[in-house]
């Protein structure tokens, strides 16, 4: 850090600015976490600077002996942690591991069912402004409006309607268990490859904490920063019959030289993942989120589909009659941050939106359980009650403020020394 702060004071400054941010404040952002030293250790080191082109052993490239190992570790540790015939680490996100499952599976116009983005889907899934709704034809399934819970039965209809080329199980904001078994059931049926999309929740399937979609699963696709707290990345898993076709899918077809210094930090998250410590944090991370949505329906939001049964939940706003926007960024106003979040069915548009969506994952690293959720819970709605902007509300996002540095002092992100 000595040699960024000589050579570019202001980037420095920027870095210390956002370790700050990290400390001073209340993350709940489902898809964030705070990674370990030892990853963000991997991840500024110079194997940033090594093109390796290829798999290990297979190299485009000279020098590949030391970054081969690094990745092959990291493909063996991935394969045993999850049960998985195959893995690749390379995709450099989420989105692109997704590229590349429809690289390997599909033909541009191919069929592909998959969860509405209003109802929590992500916009690889179908979304017009991605290739996946430019180049693919995607069929949307929905929650049912009662439940708010996927419907089953309207996927198997729309499966012997469409006949998809590819079914895509997983979502963004979808706080509930995903029945794997039944989409492996649907997709059988009509001949269909299943996608899993897991994301969001694979940190918890690392640490048992919920059921594994591998067995299930012709691929599973994944990011390495969300739950799971490794470096920002992607990565693929999938029976060892589809091994040739992703990992061309992946290079050349979609990427090139693989970000070695990420895929070397994929590793040593797998590695930190393996450990009882994370188990304990998997399942606290699970019991939390549980805690966080009850205390948050005490508050009058109202938990999407009931409640949650991972790291996320969903709160609609319109009892409170204050609109996602607001609340996010009343919430901004007292160090906490969160995001706003259409809720199935939403009257809102996207940027106003019903709803916020709050994860439990960095603040469970943070060390923080049960009894510290209620906490958060009072804090988030006392910020989201605020008017700001009036003498009054901004007076009370003040105090807020105050009282999540208190908290945050007892369970520091980051702690200093
Ligand atoms: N798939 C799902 C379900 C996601 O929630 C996300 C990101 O939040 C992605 C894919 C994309 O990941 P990335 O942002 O790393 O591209």
């Amino acid at each position: 850090f000595d040699a960024l702060e000589q050579t570019d004071p202001e980037i420095a400054g920027i870095v210390l600015e956002e370790l700050d941010r990290l400390r001073g404040g209340l993350q709940l952002i489902a898809s964030e976490n705070l990674t370990s030293p030892a990853v963000l250790a991997t991840l500024g080191s110079t194997l940033s600077n090594k093109y390796a082109e290829g798999y290990p052993g297979r190299r485009y490239y000279g020098g590949c002996g030391v970054v081969d190992q690094a990745e092959t570790i990291g493909i063996e540790r991935a394969k045993a942690l999850f049960g998985a015939e195959h893995a690749n680490l390379q995709p450099h996100s989420g989105a692109n591991a997704n590229l590349a499952v429809y690289a390997a599976f599909c033909q541009p116009g191919d069929t592909v069912l998959a969860m509405s983005l209003p109802h929590g889907g992500h916009l690889t899934h179908g979304s017009k402004v991605s290739f996946s709704g430019k180049w693919f034809n995607p069929v949307p399934y929905s929650v049912r409006k009662d439940t708010e819970l996927i419907d089953y039965d309207e996927v198997r209809d729309l499966a012997r309607t469409h006949k998809p080329k590819m079914i895509v199980a997983g979502a963004t904001a979808y706080p509930r268990l995903i029945d794997f078994a039944a989409f492996r059931e649907i997709a059988d049926e009509v001949g269909a490859i299943l996608w899993v999309d897991a994301a969001h929740f694979i940190g918890l399937v690392a640490g048992k904490a919920i059921p594994s979609p591998v067995p299930y699963a012709d691929v599973v696709s994944a990011t390495t920063h969300k739950v799971l707290r490794g470096p920002r990345g992607g990565m693929l898993l999938s029976r060892e019959e589809h091994a040739k076709k992703l990992d061309k899918a992946v290079f050349p077809f979609t990427q090139g030289g693989p970000l070695m210094h990420a895929v070397a930090a994929k590793a040593v998250a797998y590695k930190e993942a393996a450990t009882p410590e994370y188990q304990a944090y998997a399942s606290s991370v699970v019991a939390n989120a549980a805690e966080l949505a009850k205390s948050l329906e005490g508050e009058g939001m109202r938990a999407v589909s009931g409640g949650t049964d991972t790291h996320l939940a969903l709160l609609d706003l319109q009892g409170l009659g204050i609109s996602g926007a607001d609340a996010e960024a009343r919430c901004d106003a007292a160090a906490i941050t969160l995001n706003k979040n259409a809720i199935p069915y939403d009257p809102a548009p996207p940027m106003v939106a019903s709803g916020i969506r709050v994860g439990s994952a960095a603040l469970t690293t943070q060390g923080m359980g049960q009894a510290e959720m209620a906490e958060v819970a009072t804090l988030v709605a006392r910020a989201v009650k605020a008017v700001h902007g009036t003498a009054d509300g901004d007076a009370e996002l003040a105090a807020v403020r105050v009282a999540v540095g208190e908290l945050v002092a007892r369970h520091p992100a980051y702690p200093r020394g």
